[in-house]
């Protein structure tokens, strides 16, 4: 039986992709053995996957604790590597927790690998990196010039990871993909930010002239990027993920608020964001030339299916909400 062991695997995107592996949607990994570790930050929540499965094992630990990877890691073929501090606006305020997950505990994660031989690892990067692009599209060589301490930290760890292919040899490839939307995405994000917001009766706080722009994909397709990745992508490689779908922050807003049925009196305009990357562009040719790569769900549908989940599901939500203003 084959084994992946999944960092972050309780968080949004990381949770996705086990669901997925546990549903038999990856026919590479059908029938895989899936072991999560996640510290369950405030981020993380262990009801985003199932409680009992006879193909999963949980461990709640840190990707930093060097002799837990060591334990943990034997034995897996893969590694996909979610687990970060994910959130820009937090690491405005420390970039303490992003440095210390996000470029530490990959270090951790990619020693622990080497030195207990698994096969073969993707890096879970971000558009973020390449800072922000006023016209055009970044293709994969674009330099580098990230902006706030989440992208930096993410910019290093990408950087760190593909630095360990070079001087090690290790089967490892690196995804950058653009914002993500979904089911199970943490309430502090845009999208279940708003959608929530408006649900309880609350005003949405939109950045400066929100006219900042973000391309915008669907989970569920990053997640099939990503195994595509895995399975067929070349050590050393840097795949981009685009969505195509590129929306101003005022054109998402507009599109929650009709699909909630609100109007524009709920919105509340709040001073911008420090150094707010103006637009992220993603060129994709490559993902899609090399490994036939195509996102499926069209952005309309995939965002009034994300709103009527929220609608659905606000036990989910109200907990995460609470808790992390507890914290
Ligand atoms: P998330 O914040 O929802 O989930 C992160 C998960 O990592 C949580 O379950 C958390 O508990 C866990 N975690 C945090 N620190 C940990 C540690 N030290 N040890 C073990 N587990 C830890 O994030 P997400 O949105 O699912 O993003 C997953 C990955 O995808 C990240 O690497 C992020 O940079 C990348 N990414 C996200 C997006 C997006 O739009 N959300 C887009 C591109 C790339």
């Amino acid at each position: 039986m084959k084994r992946i062991l999944i960092t972050g695997g309780a968080g949004f995107i990381g949770s996705h992709h086990v669901r997925s592996l546990l549903d038999d949607a990856y026919p590479d990994w059908a029938g895989a053995h899936v072991t999560v570790l996640d510290k369950l930050t405030y981020a993380g929540n262990r009801s985003n996957i199932p409680t009992h499965h006879p193909r999963l094992t949980f461990v709640r630990g840190d990707i930093c604790d060097d002799a837990l990877l060591r334990e943990l890691l034997p034995g897996h073929d893969a590694v996909i590597h979610f687990a970060a501090e994910s959130h820009v606006d937090r690491s405005l305020e420390s970039a303490e927790e992003f440095v210390r997950t996000n470029v530490v505990g990959t270090q951790r994660l990619l020693d622990a690998v080497l030195a207990t031989g698994v096969g073969r690892v993707v890096h879970v990067s971000t558009d973020e990196v390449y800072g922000s692009i006023e016209e055009g599209s970044w293709t994969e060589e674009w330099p580098l010039a990230p902006n706030s301490p989440y992208s930096a930290s993410k910019a290093s760890s990408d950087l760190l990871a593909r630095s360990y292919w070079r001087t090690h040899g290790l089967d490892l490839s690196v995804t950058r993909c653009s914002n993500n939307y979904g089911p199970y995405q943490h309430p502090e994000k845009l999208i279940p930010l708003f959608v929530t917001n408006l649900l309880e009766g609350v005003r949405v706080p939109l950045y400066g002239d929100g006219g900042n722009v973000r391309e915008w994909l669907h989970v569920d397709d990053h997640c099939r990027a990503i195994d595509l990745v895995l399975n067929n992508g070349r050590a050393g490689e840097i795949y981009n993920i685009g969505g195509g779908n590129e929306r101003t922050n005022v054109a998402i807003t507009r599109s929650v608020l009709e699909l909630t049925g609100q109007d524009w009196s709920r919105v509340r305009r709040v001073a911008d964001r420090k150094a707010h990357d103006l637009r992220y562009s993603l060129d994709d040719t490559k993902i899609r030339e090399e490994l036939g790569y195509a996102p499926r769900i069209p952005f309309e549908e995939g965002l009034a299916a994300t709103v009527a989940w929220y609608q659905d599901h606000p036990d989910w939500w109200k907990g995460t909400k609470l808790r992390t203003v507890a914290e």
